[in-house]
């Protein structure tokens, strides 16, 4: 028996931490594009840096504790105020979006807890590693902060086949899925999640949702079934799949024959 790395907050993202577990932020990278995320993980490609992650990482620093914000701030100080000494648009975006949280009672109701908490459990043949944004083990509640553009705005999903919107789209109830289940495995408890839900609109909109219960069953099923070649990719056997859609497949790829106008909207 190999013994597991152990996760803190010093070693979640590494690449070690990356390669012993999947996380559900991984199992997605895989199925948009295993050759992308199999590079990350040999190093060979680094993701172009994000101004969206960077405002995502933000607003949620701002309800951990005021130390973390504080410090998130000042060490990314380079892409959040410019040289006069004002916020750039989308931190004043930002900060309009943390407010309208702040000011709910509803919402900081639904974010307390412990933040940050760390399990890794085992699913579906895999280990896995999560980070839960807020728990909260008196009401047996966890919770997740996510920016979106609009509550509201329909996505088309190959995986759904059907318009979803942006929690289904982005593979929330896929995430409070394998969290429920690492959180049961952990504590011997079926836990609740919610997403607090917070808009890029001016002013921004803002949600608590819960999932009906029968949502986690599908998601189970989804994730049973795509694990075994993921886990395969990510051990090395075999050729991993590019999509030839994303950054790291359009900076790496080689033509070799014409295509038929049809296959454009494949
Ligand atoms: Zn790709």
């Amino acid at each position: 028996m190999v013994t597991k790395l152990s996760l803190n907050n010093e070693n979640y993202y590494s690449k070690e931490a990356n390669r012993e577990y999947l996380s559900v932020s991984q199992f997605k990278s895989m199925m948009q594009c295993e050759s992308a995320e199999m590079a990350k993980l040999n190093e060979v490609y680094v993701e172009p840096f994000s101004n969206a992650l960077t405002v995502g990482s933000y607003v949620h620093s701002a309800f951990e504790t005021d130390e973390v914000f504080r410090q998130f701030s000042e060490e990314n100080s380079e892409v959040i105020f410019n040289k006069r000494g004002g916020k750039y648009a989308d931190f004043v975006q930002a900060d309009m979006m943390i407010d309208s949280l702040m000011n709910d009672e509803f919402a900081l109701f639904a974010m307390q807890g412990e933040k940050e908490v760390i399990y890794t459990g085992n699913l579906f043949g895999a280990d896995w590693k999560i980070k839960i944004d807020s728990i909260n083990h008196e009401r047996k509640t966890f919770s997740d902060l996510k920016t979106t553009q609009s509550l509201s705005k329909r996505y088309w999903s190959d995986k759904y086949q059907k318009y979803v919107s942006f929690v289904e789209a982005y593979d929330y109830v896929l995430q409070m899925t394998i969290y429920r289940e690492i959180i049961k495995q952990n504590t011997g408890y079926e836990y609740t999640p919610y997403i607090v839900a917070v808009t890029k609109e001016n002013p921004p909109d803002k949600a608590v949702i819960h999932f009906d219960a029968s949502r986690f069953d599908f998601e189970l099923e989804y994730v049973e079934t795509m694990v075994p070649s993921i886990l395969k990719t990510k051990r090395g056997e075999g050729t991993p799949i590019r999509c030839e859609k994303c950054a790291y497949c359009r900076s790496t790829k080689k033509l070799s024959k014409t295509f038929e106008l049809a296959y454009l909207l494949d």
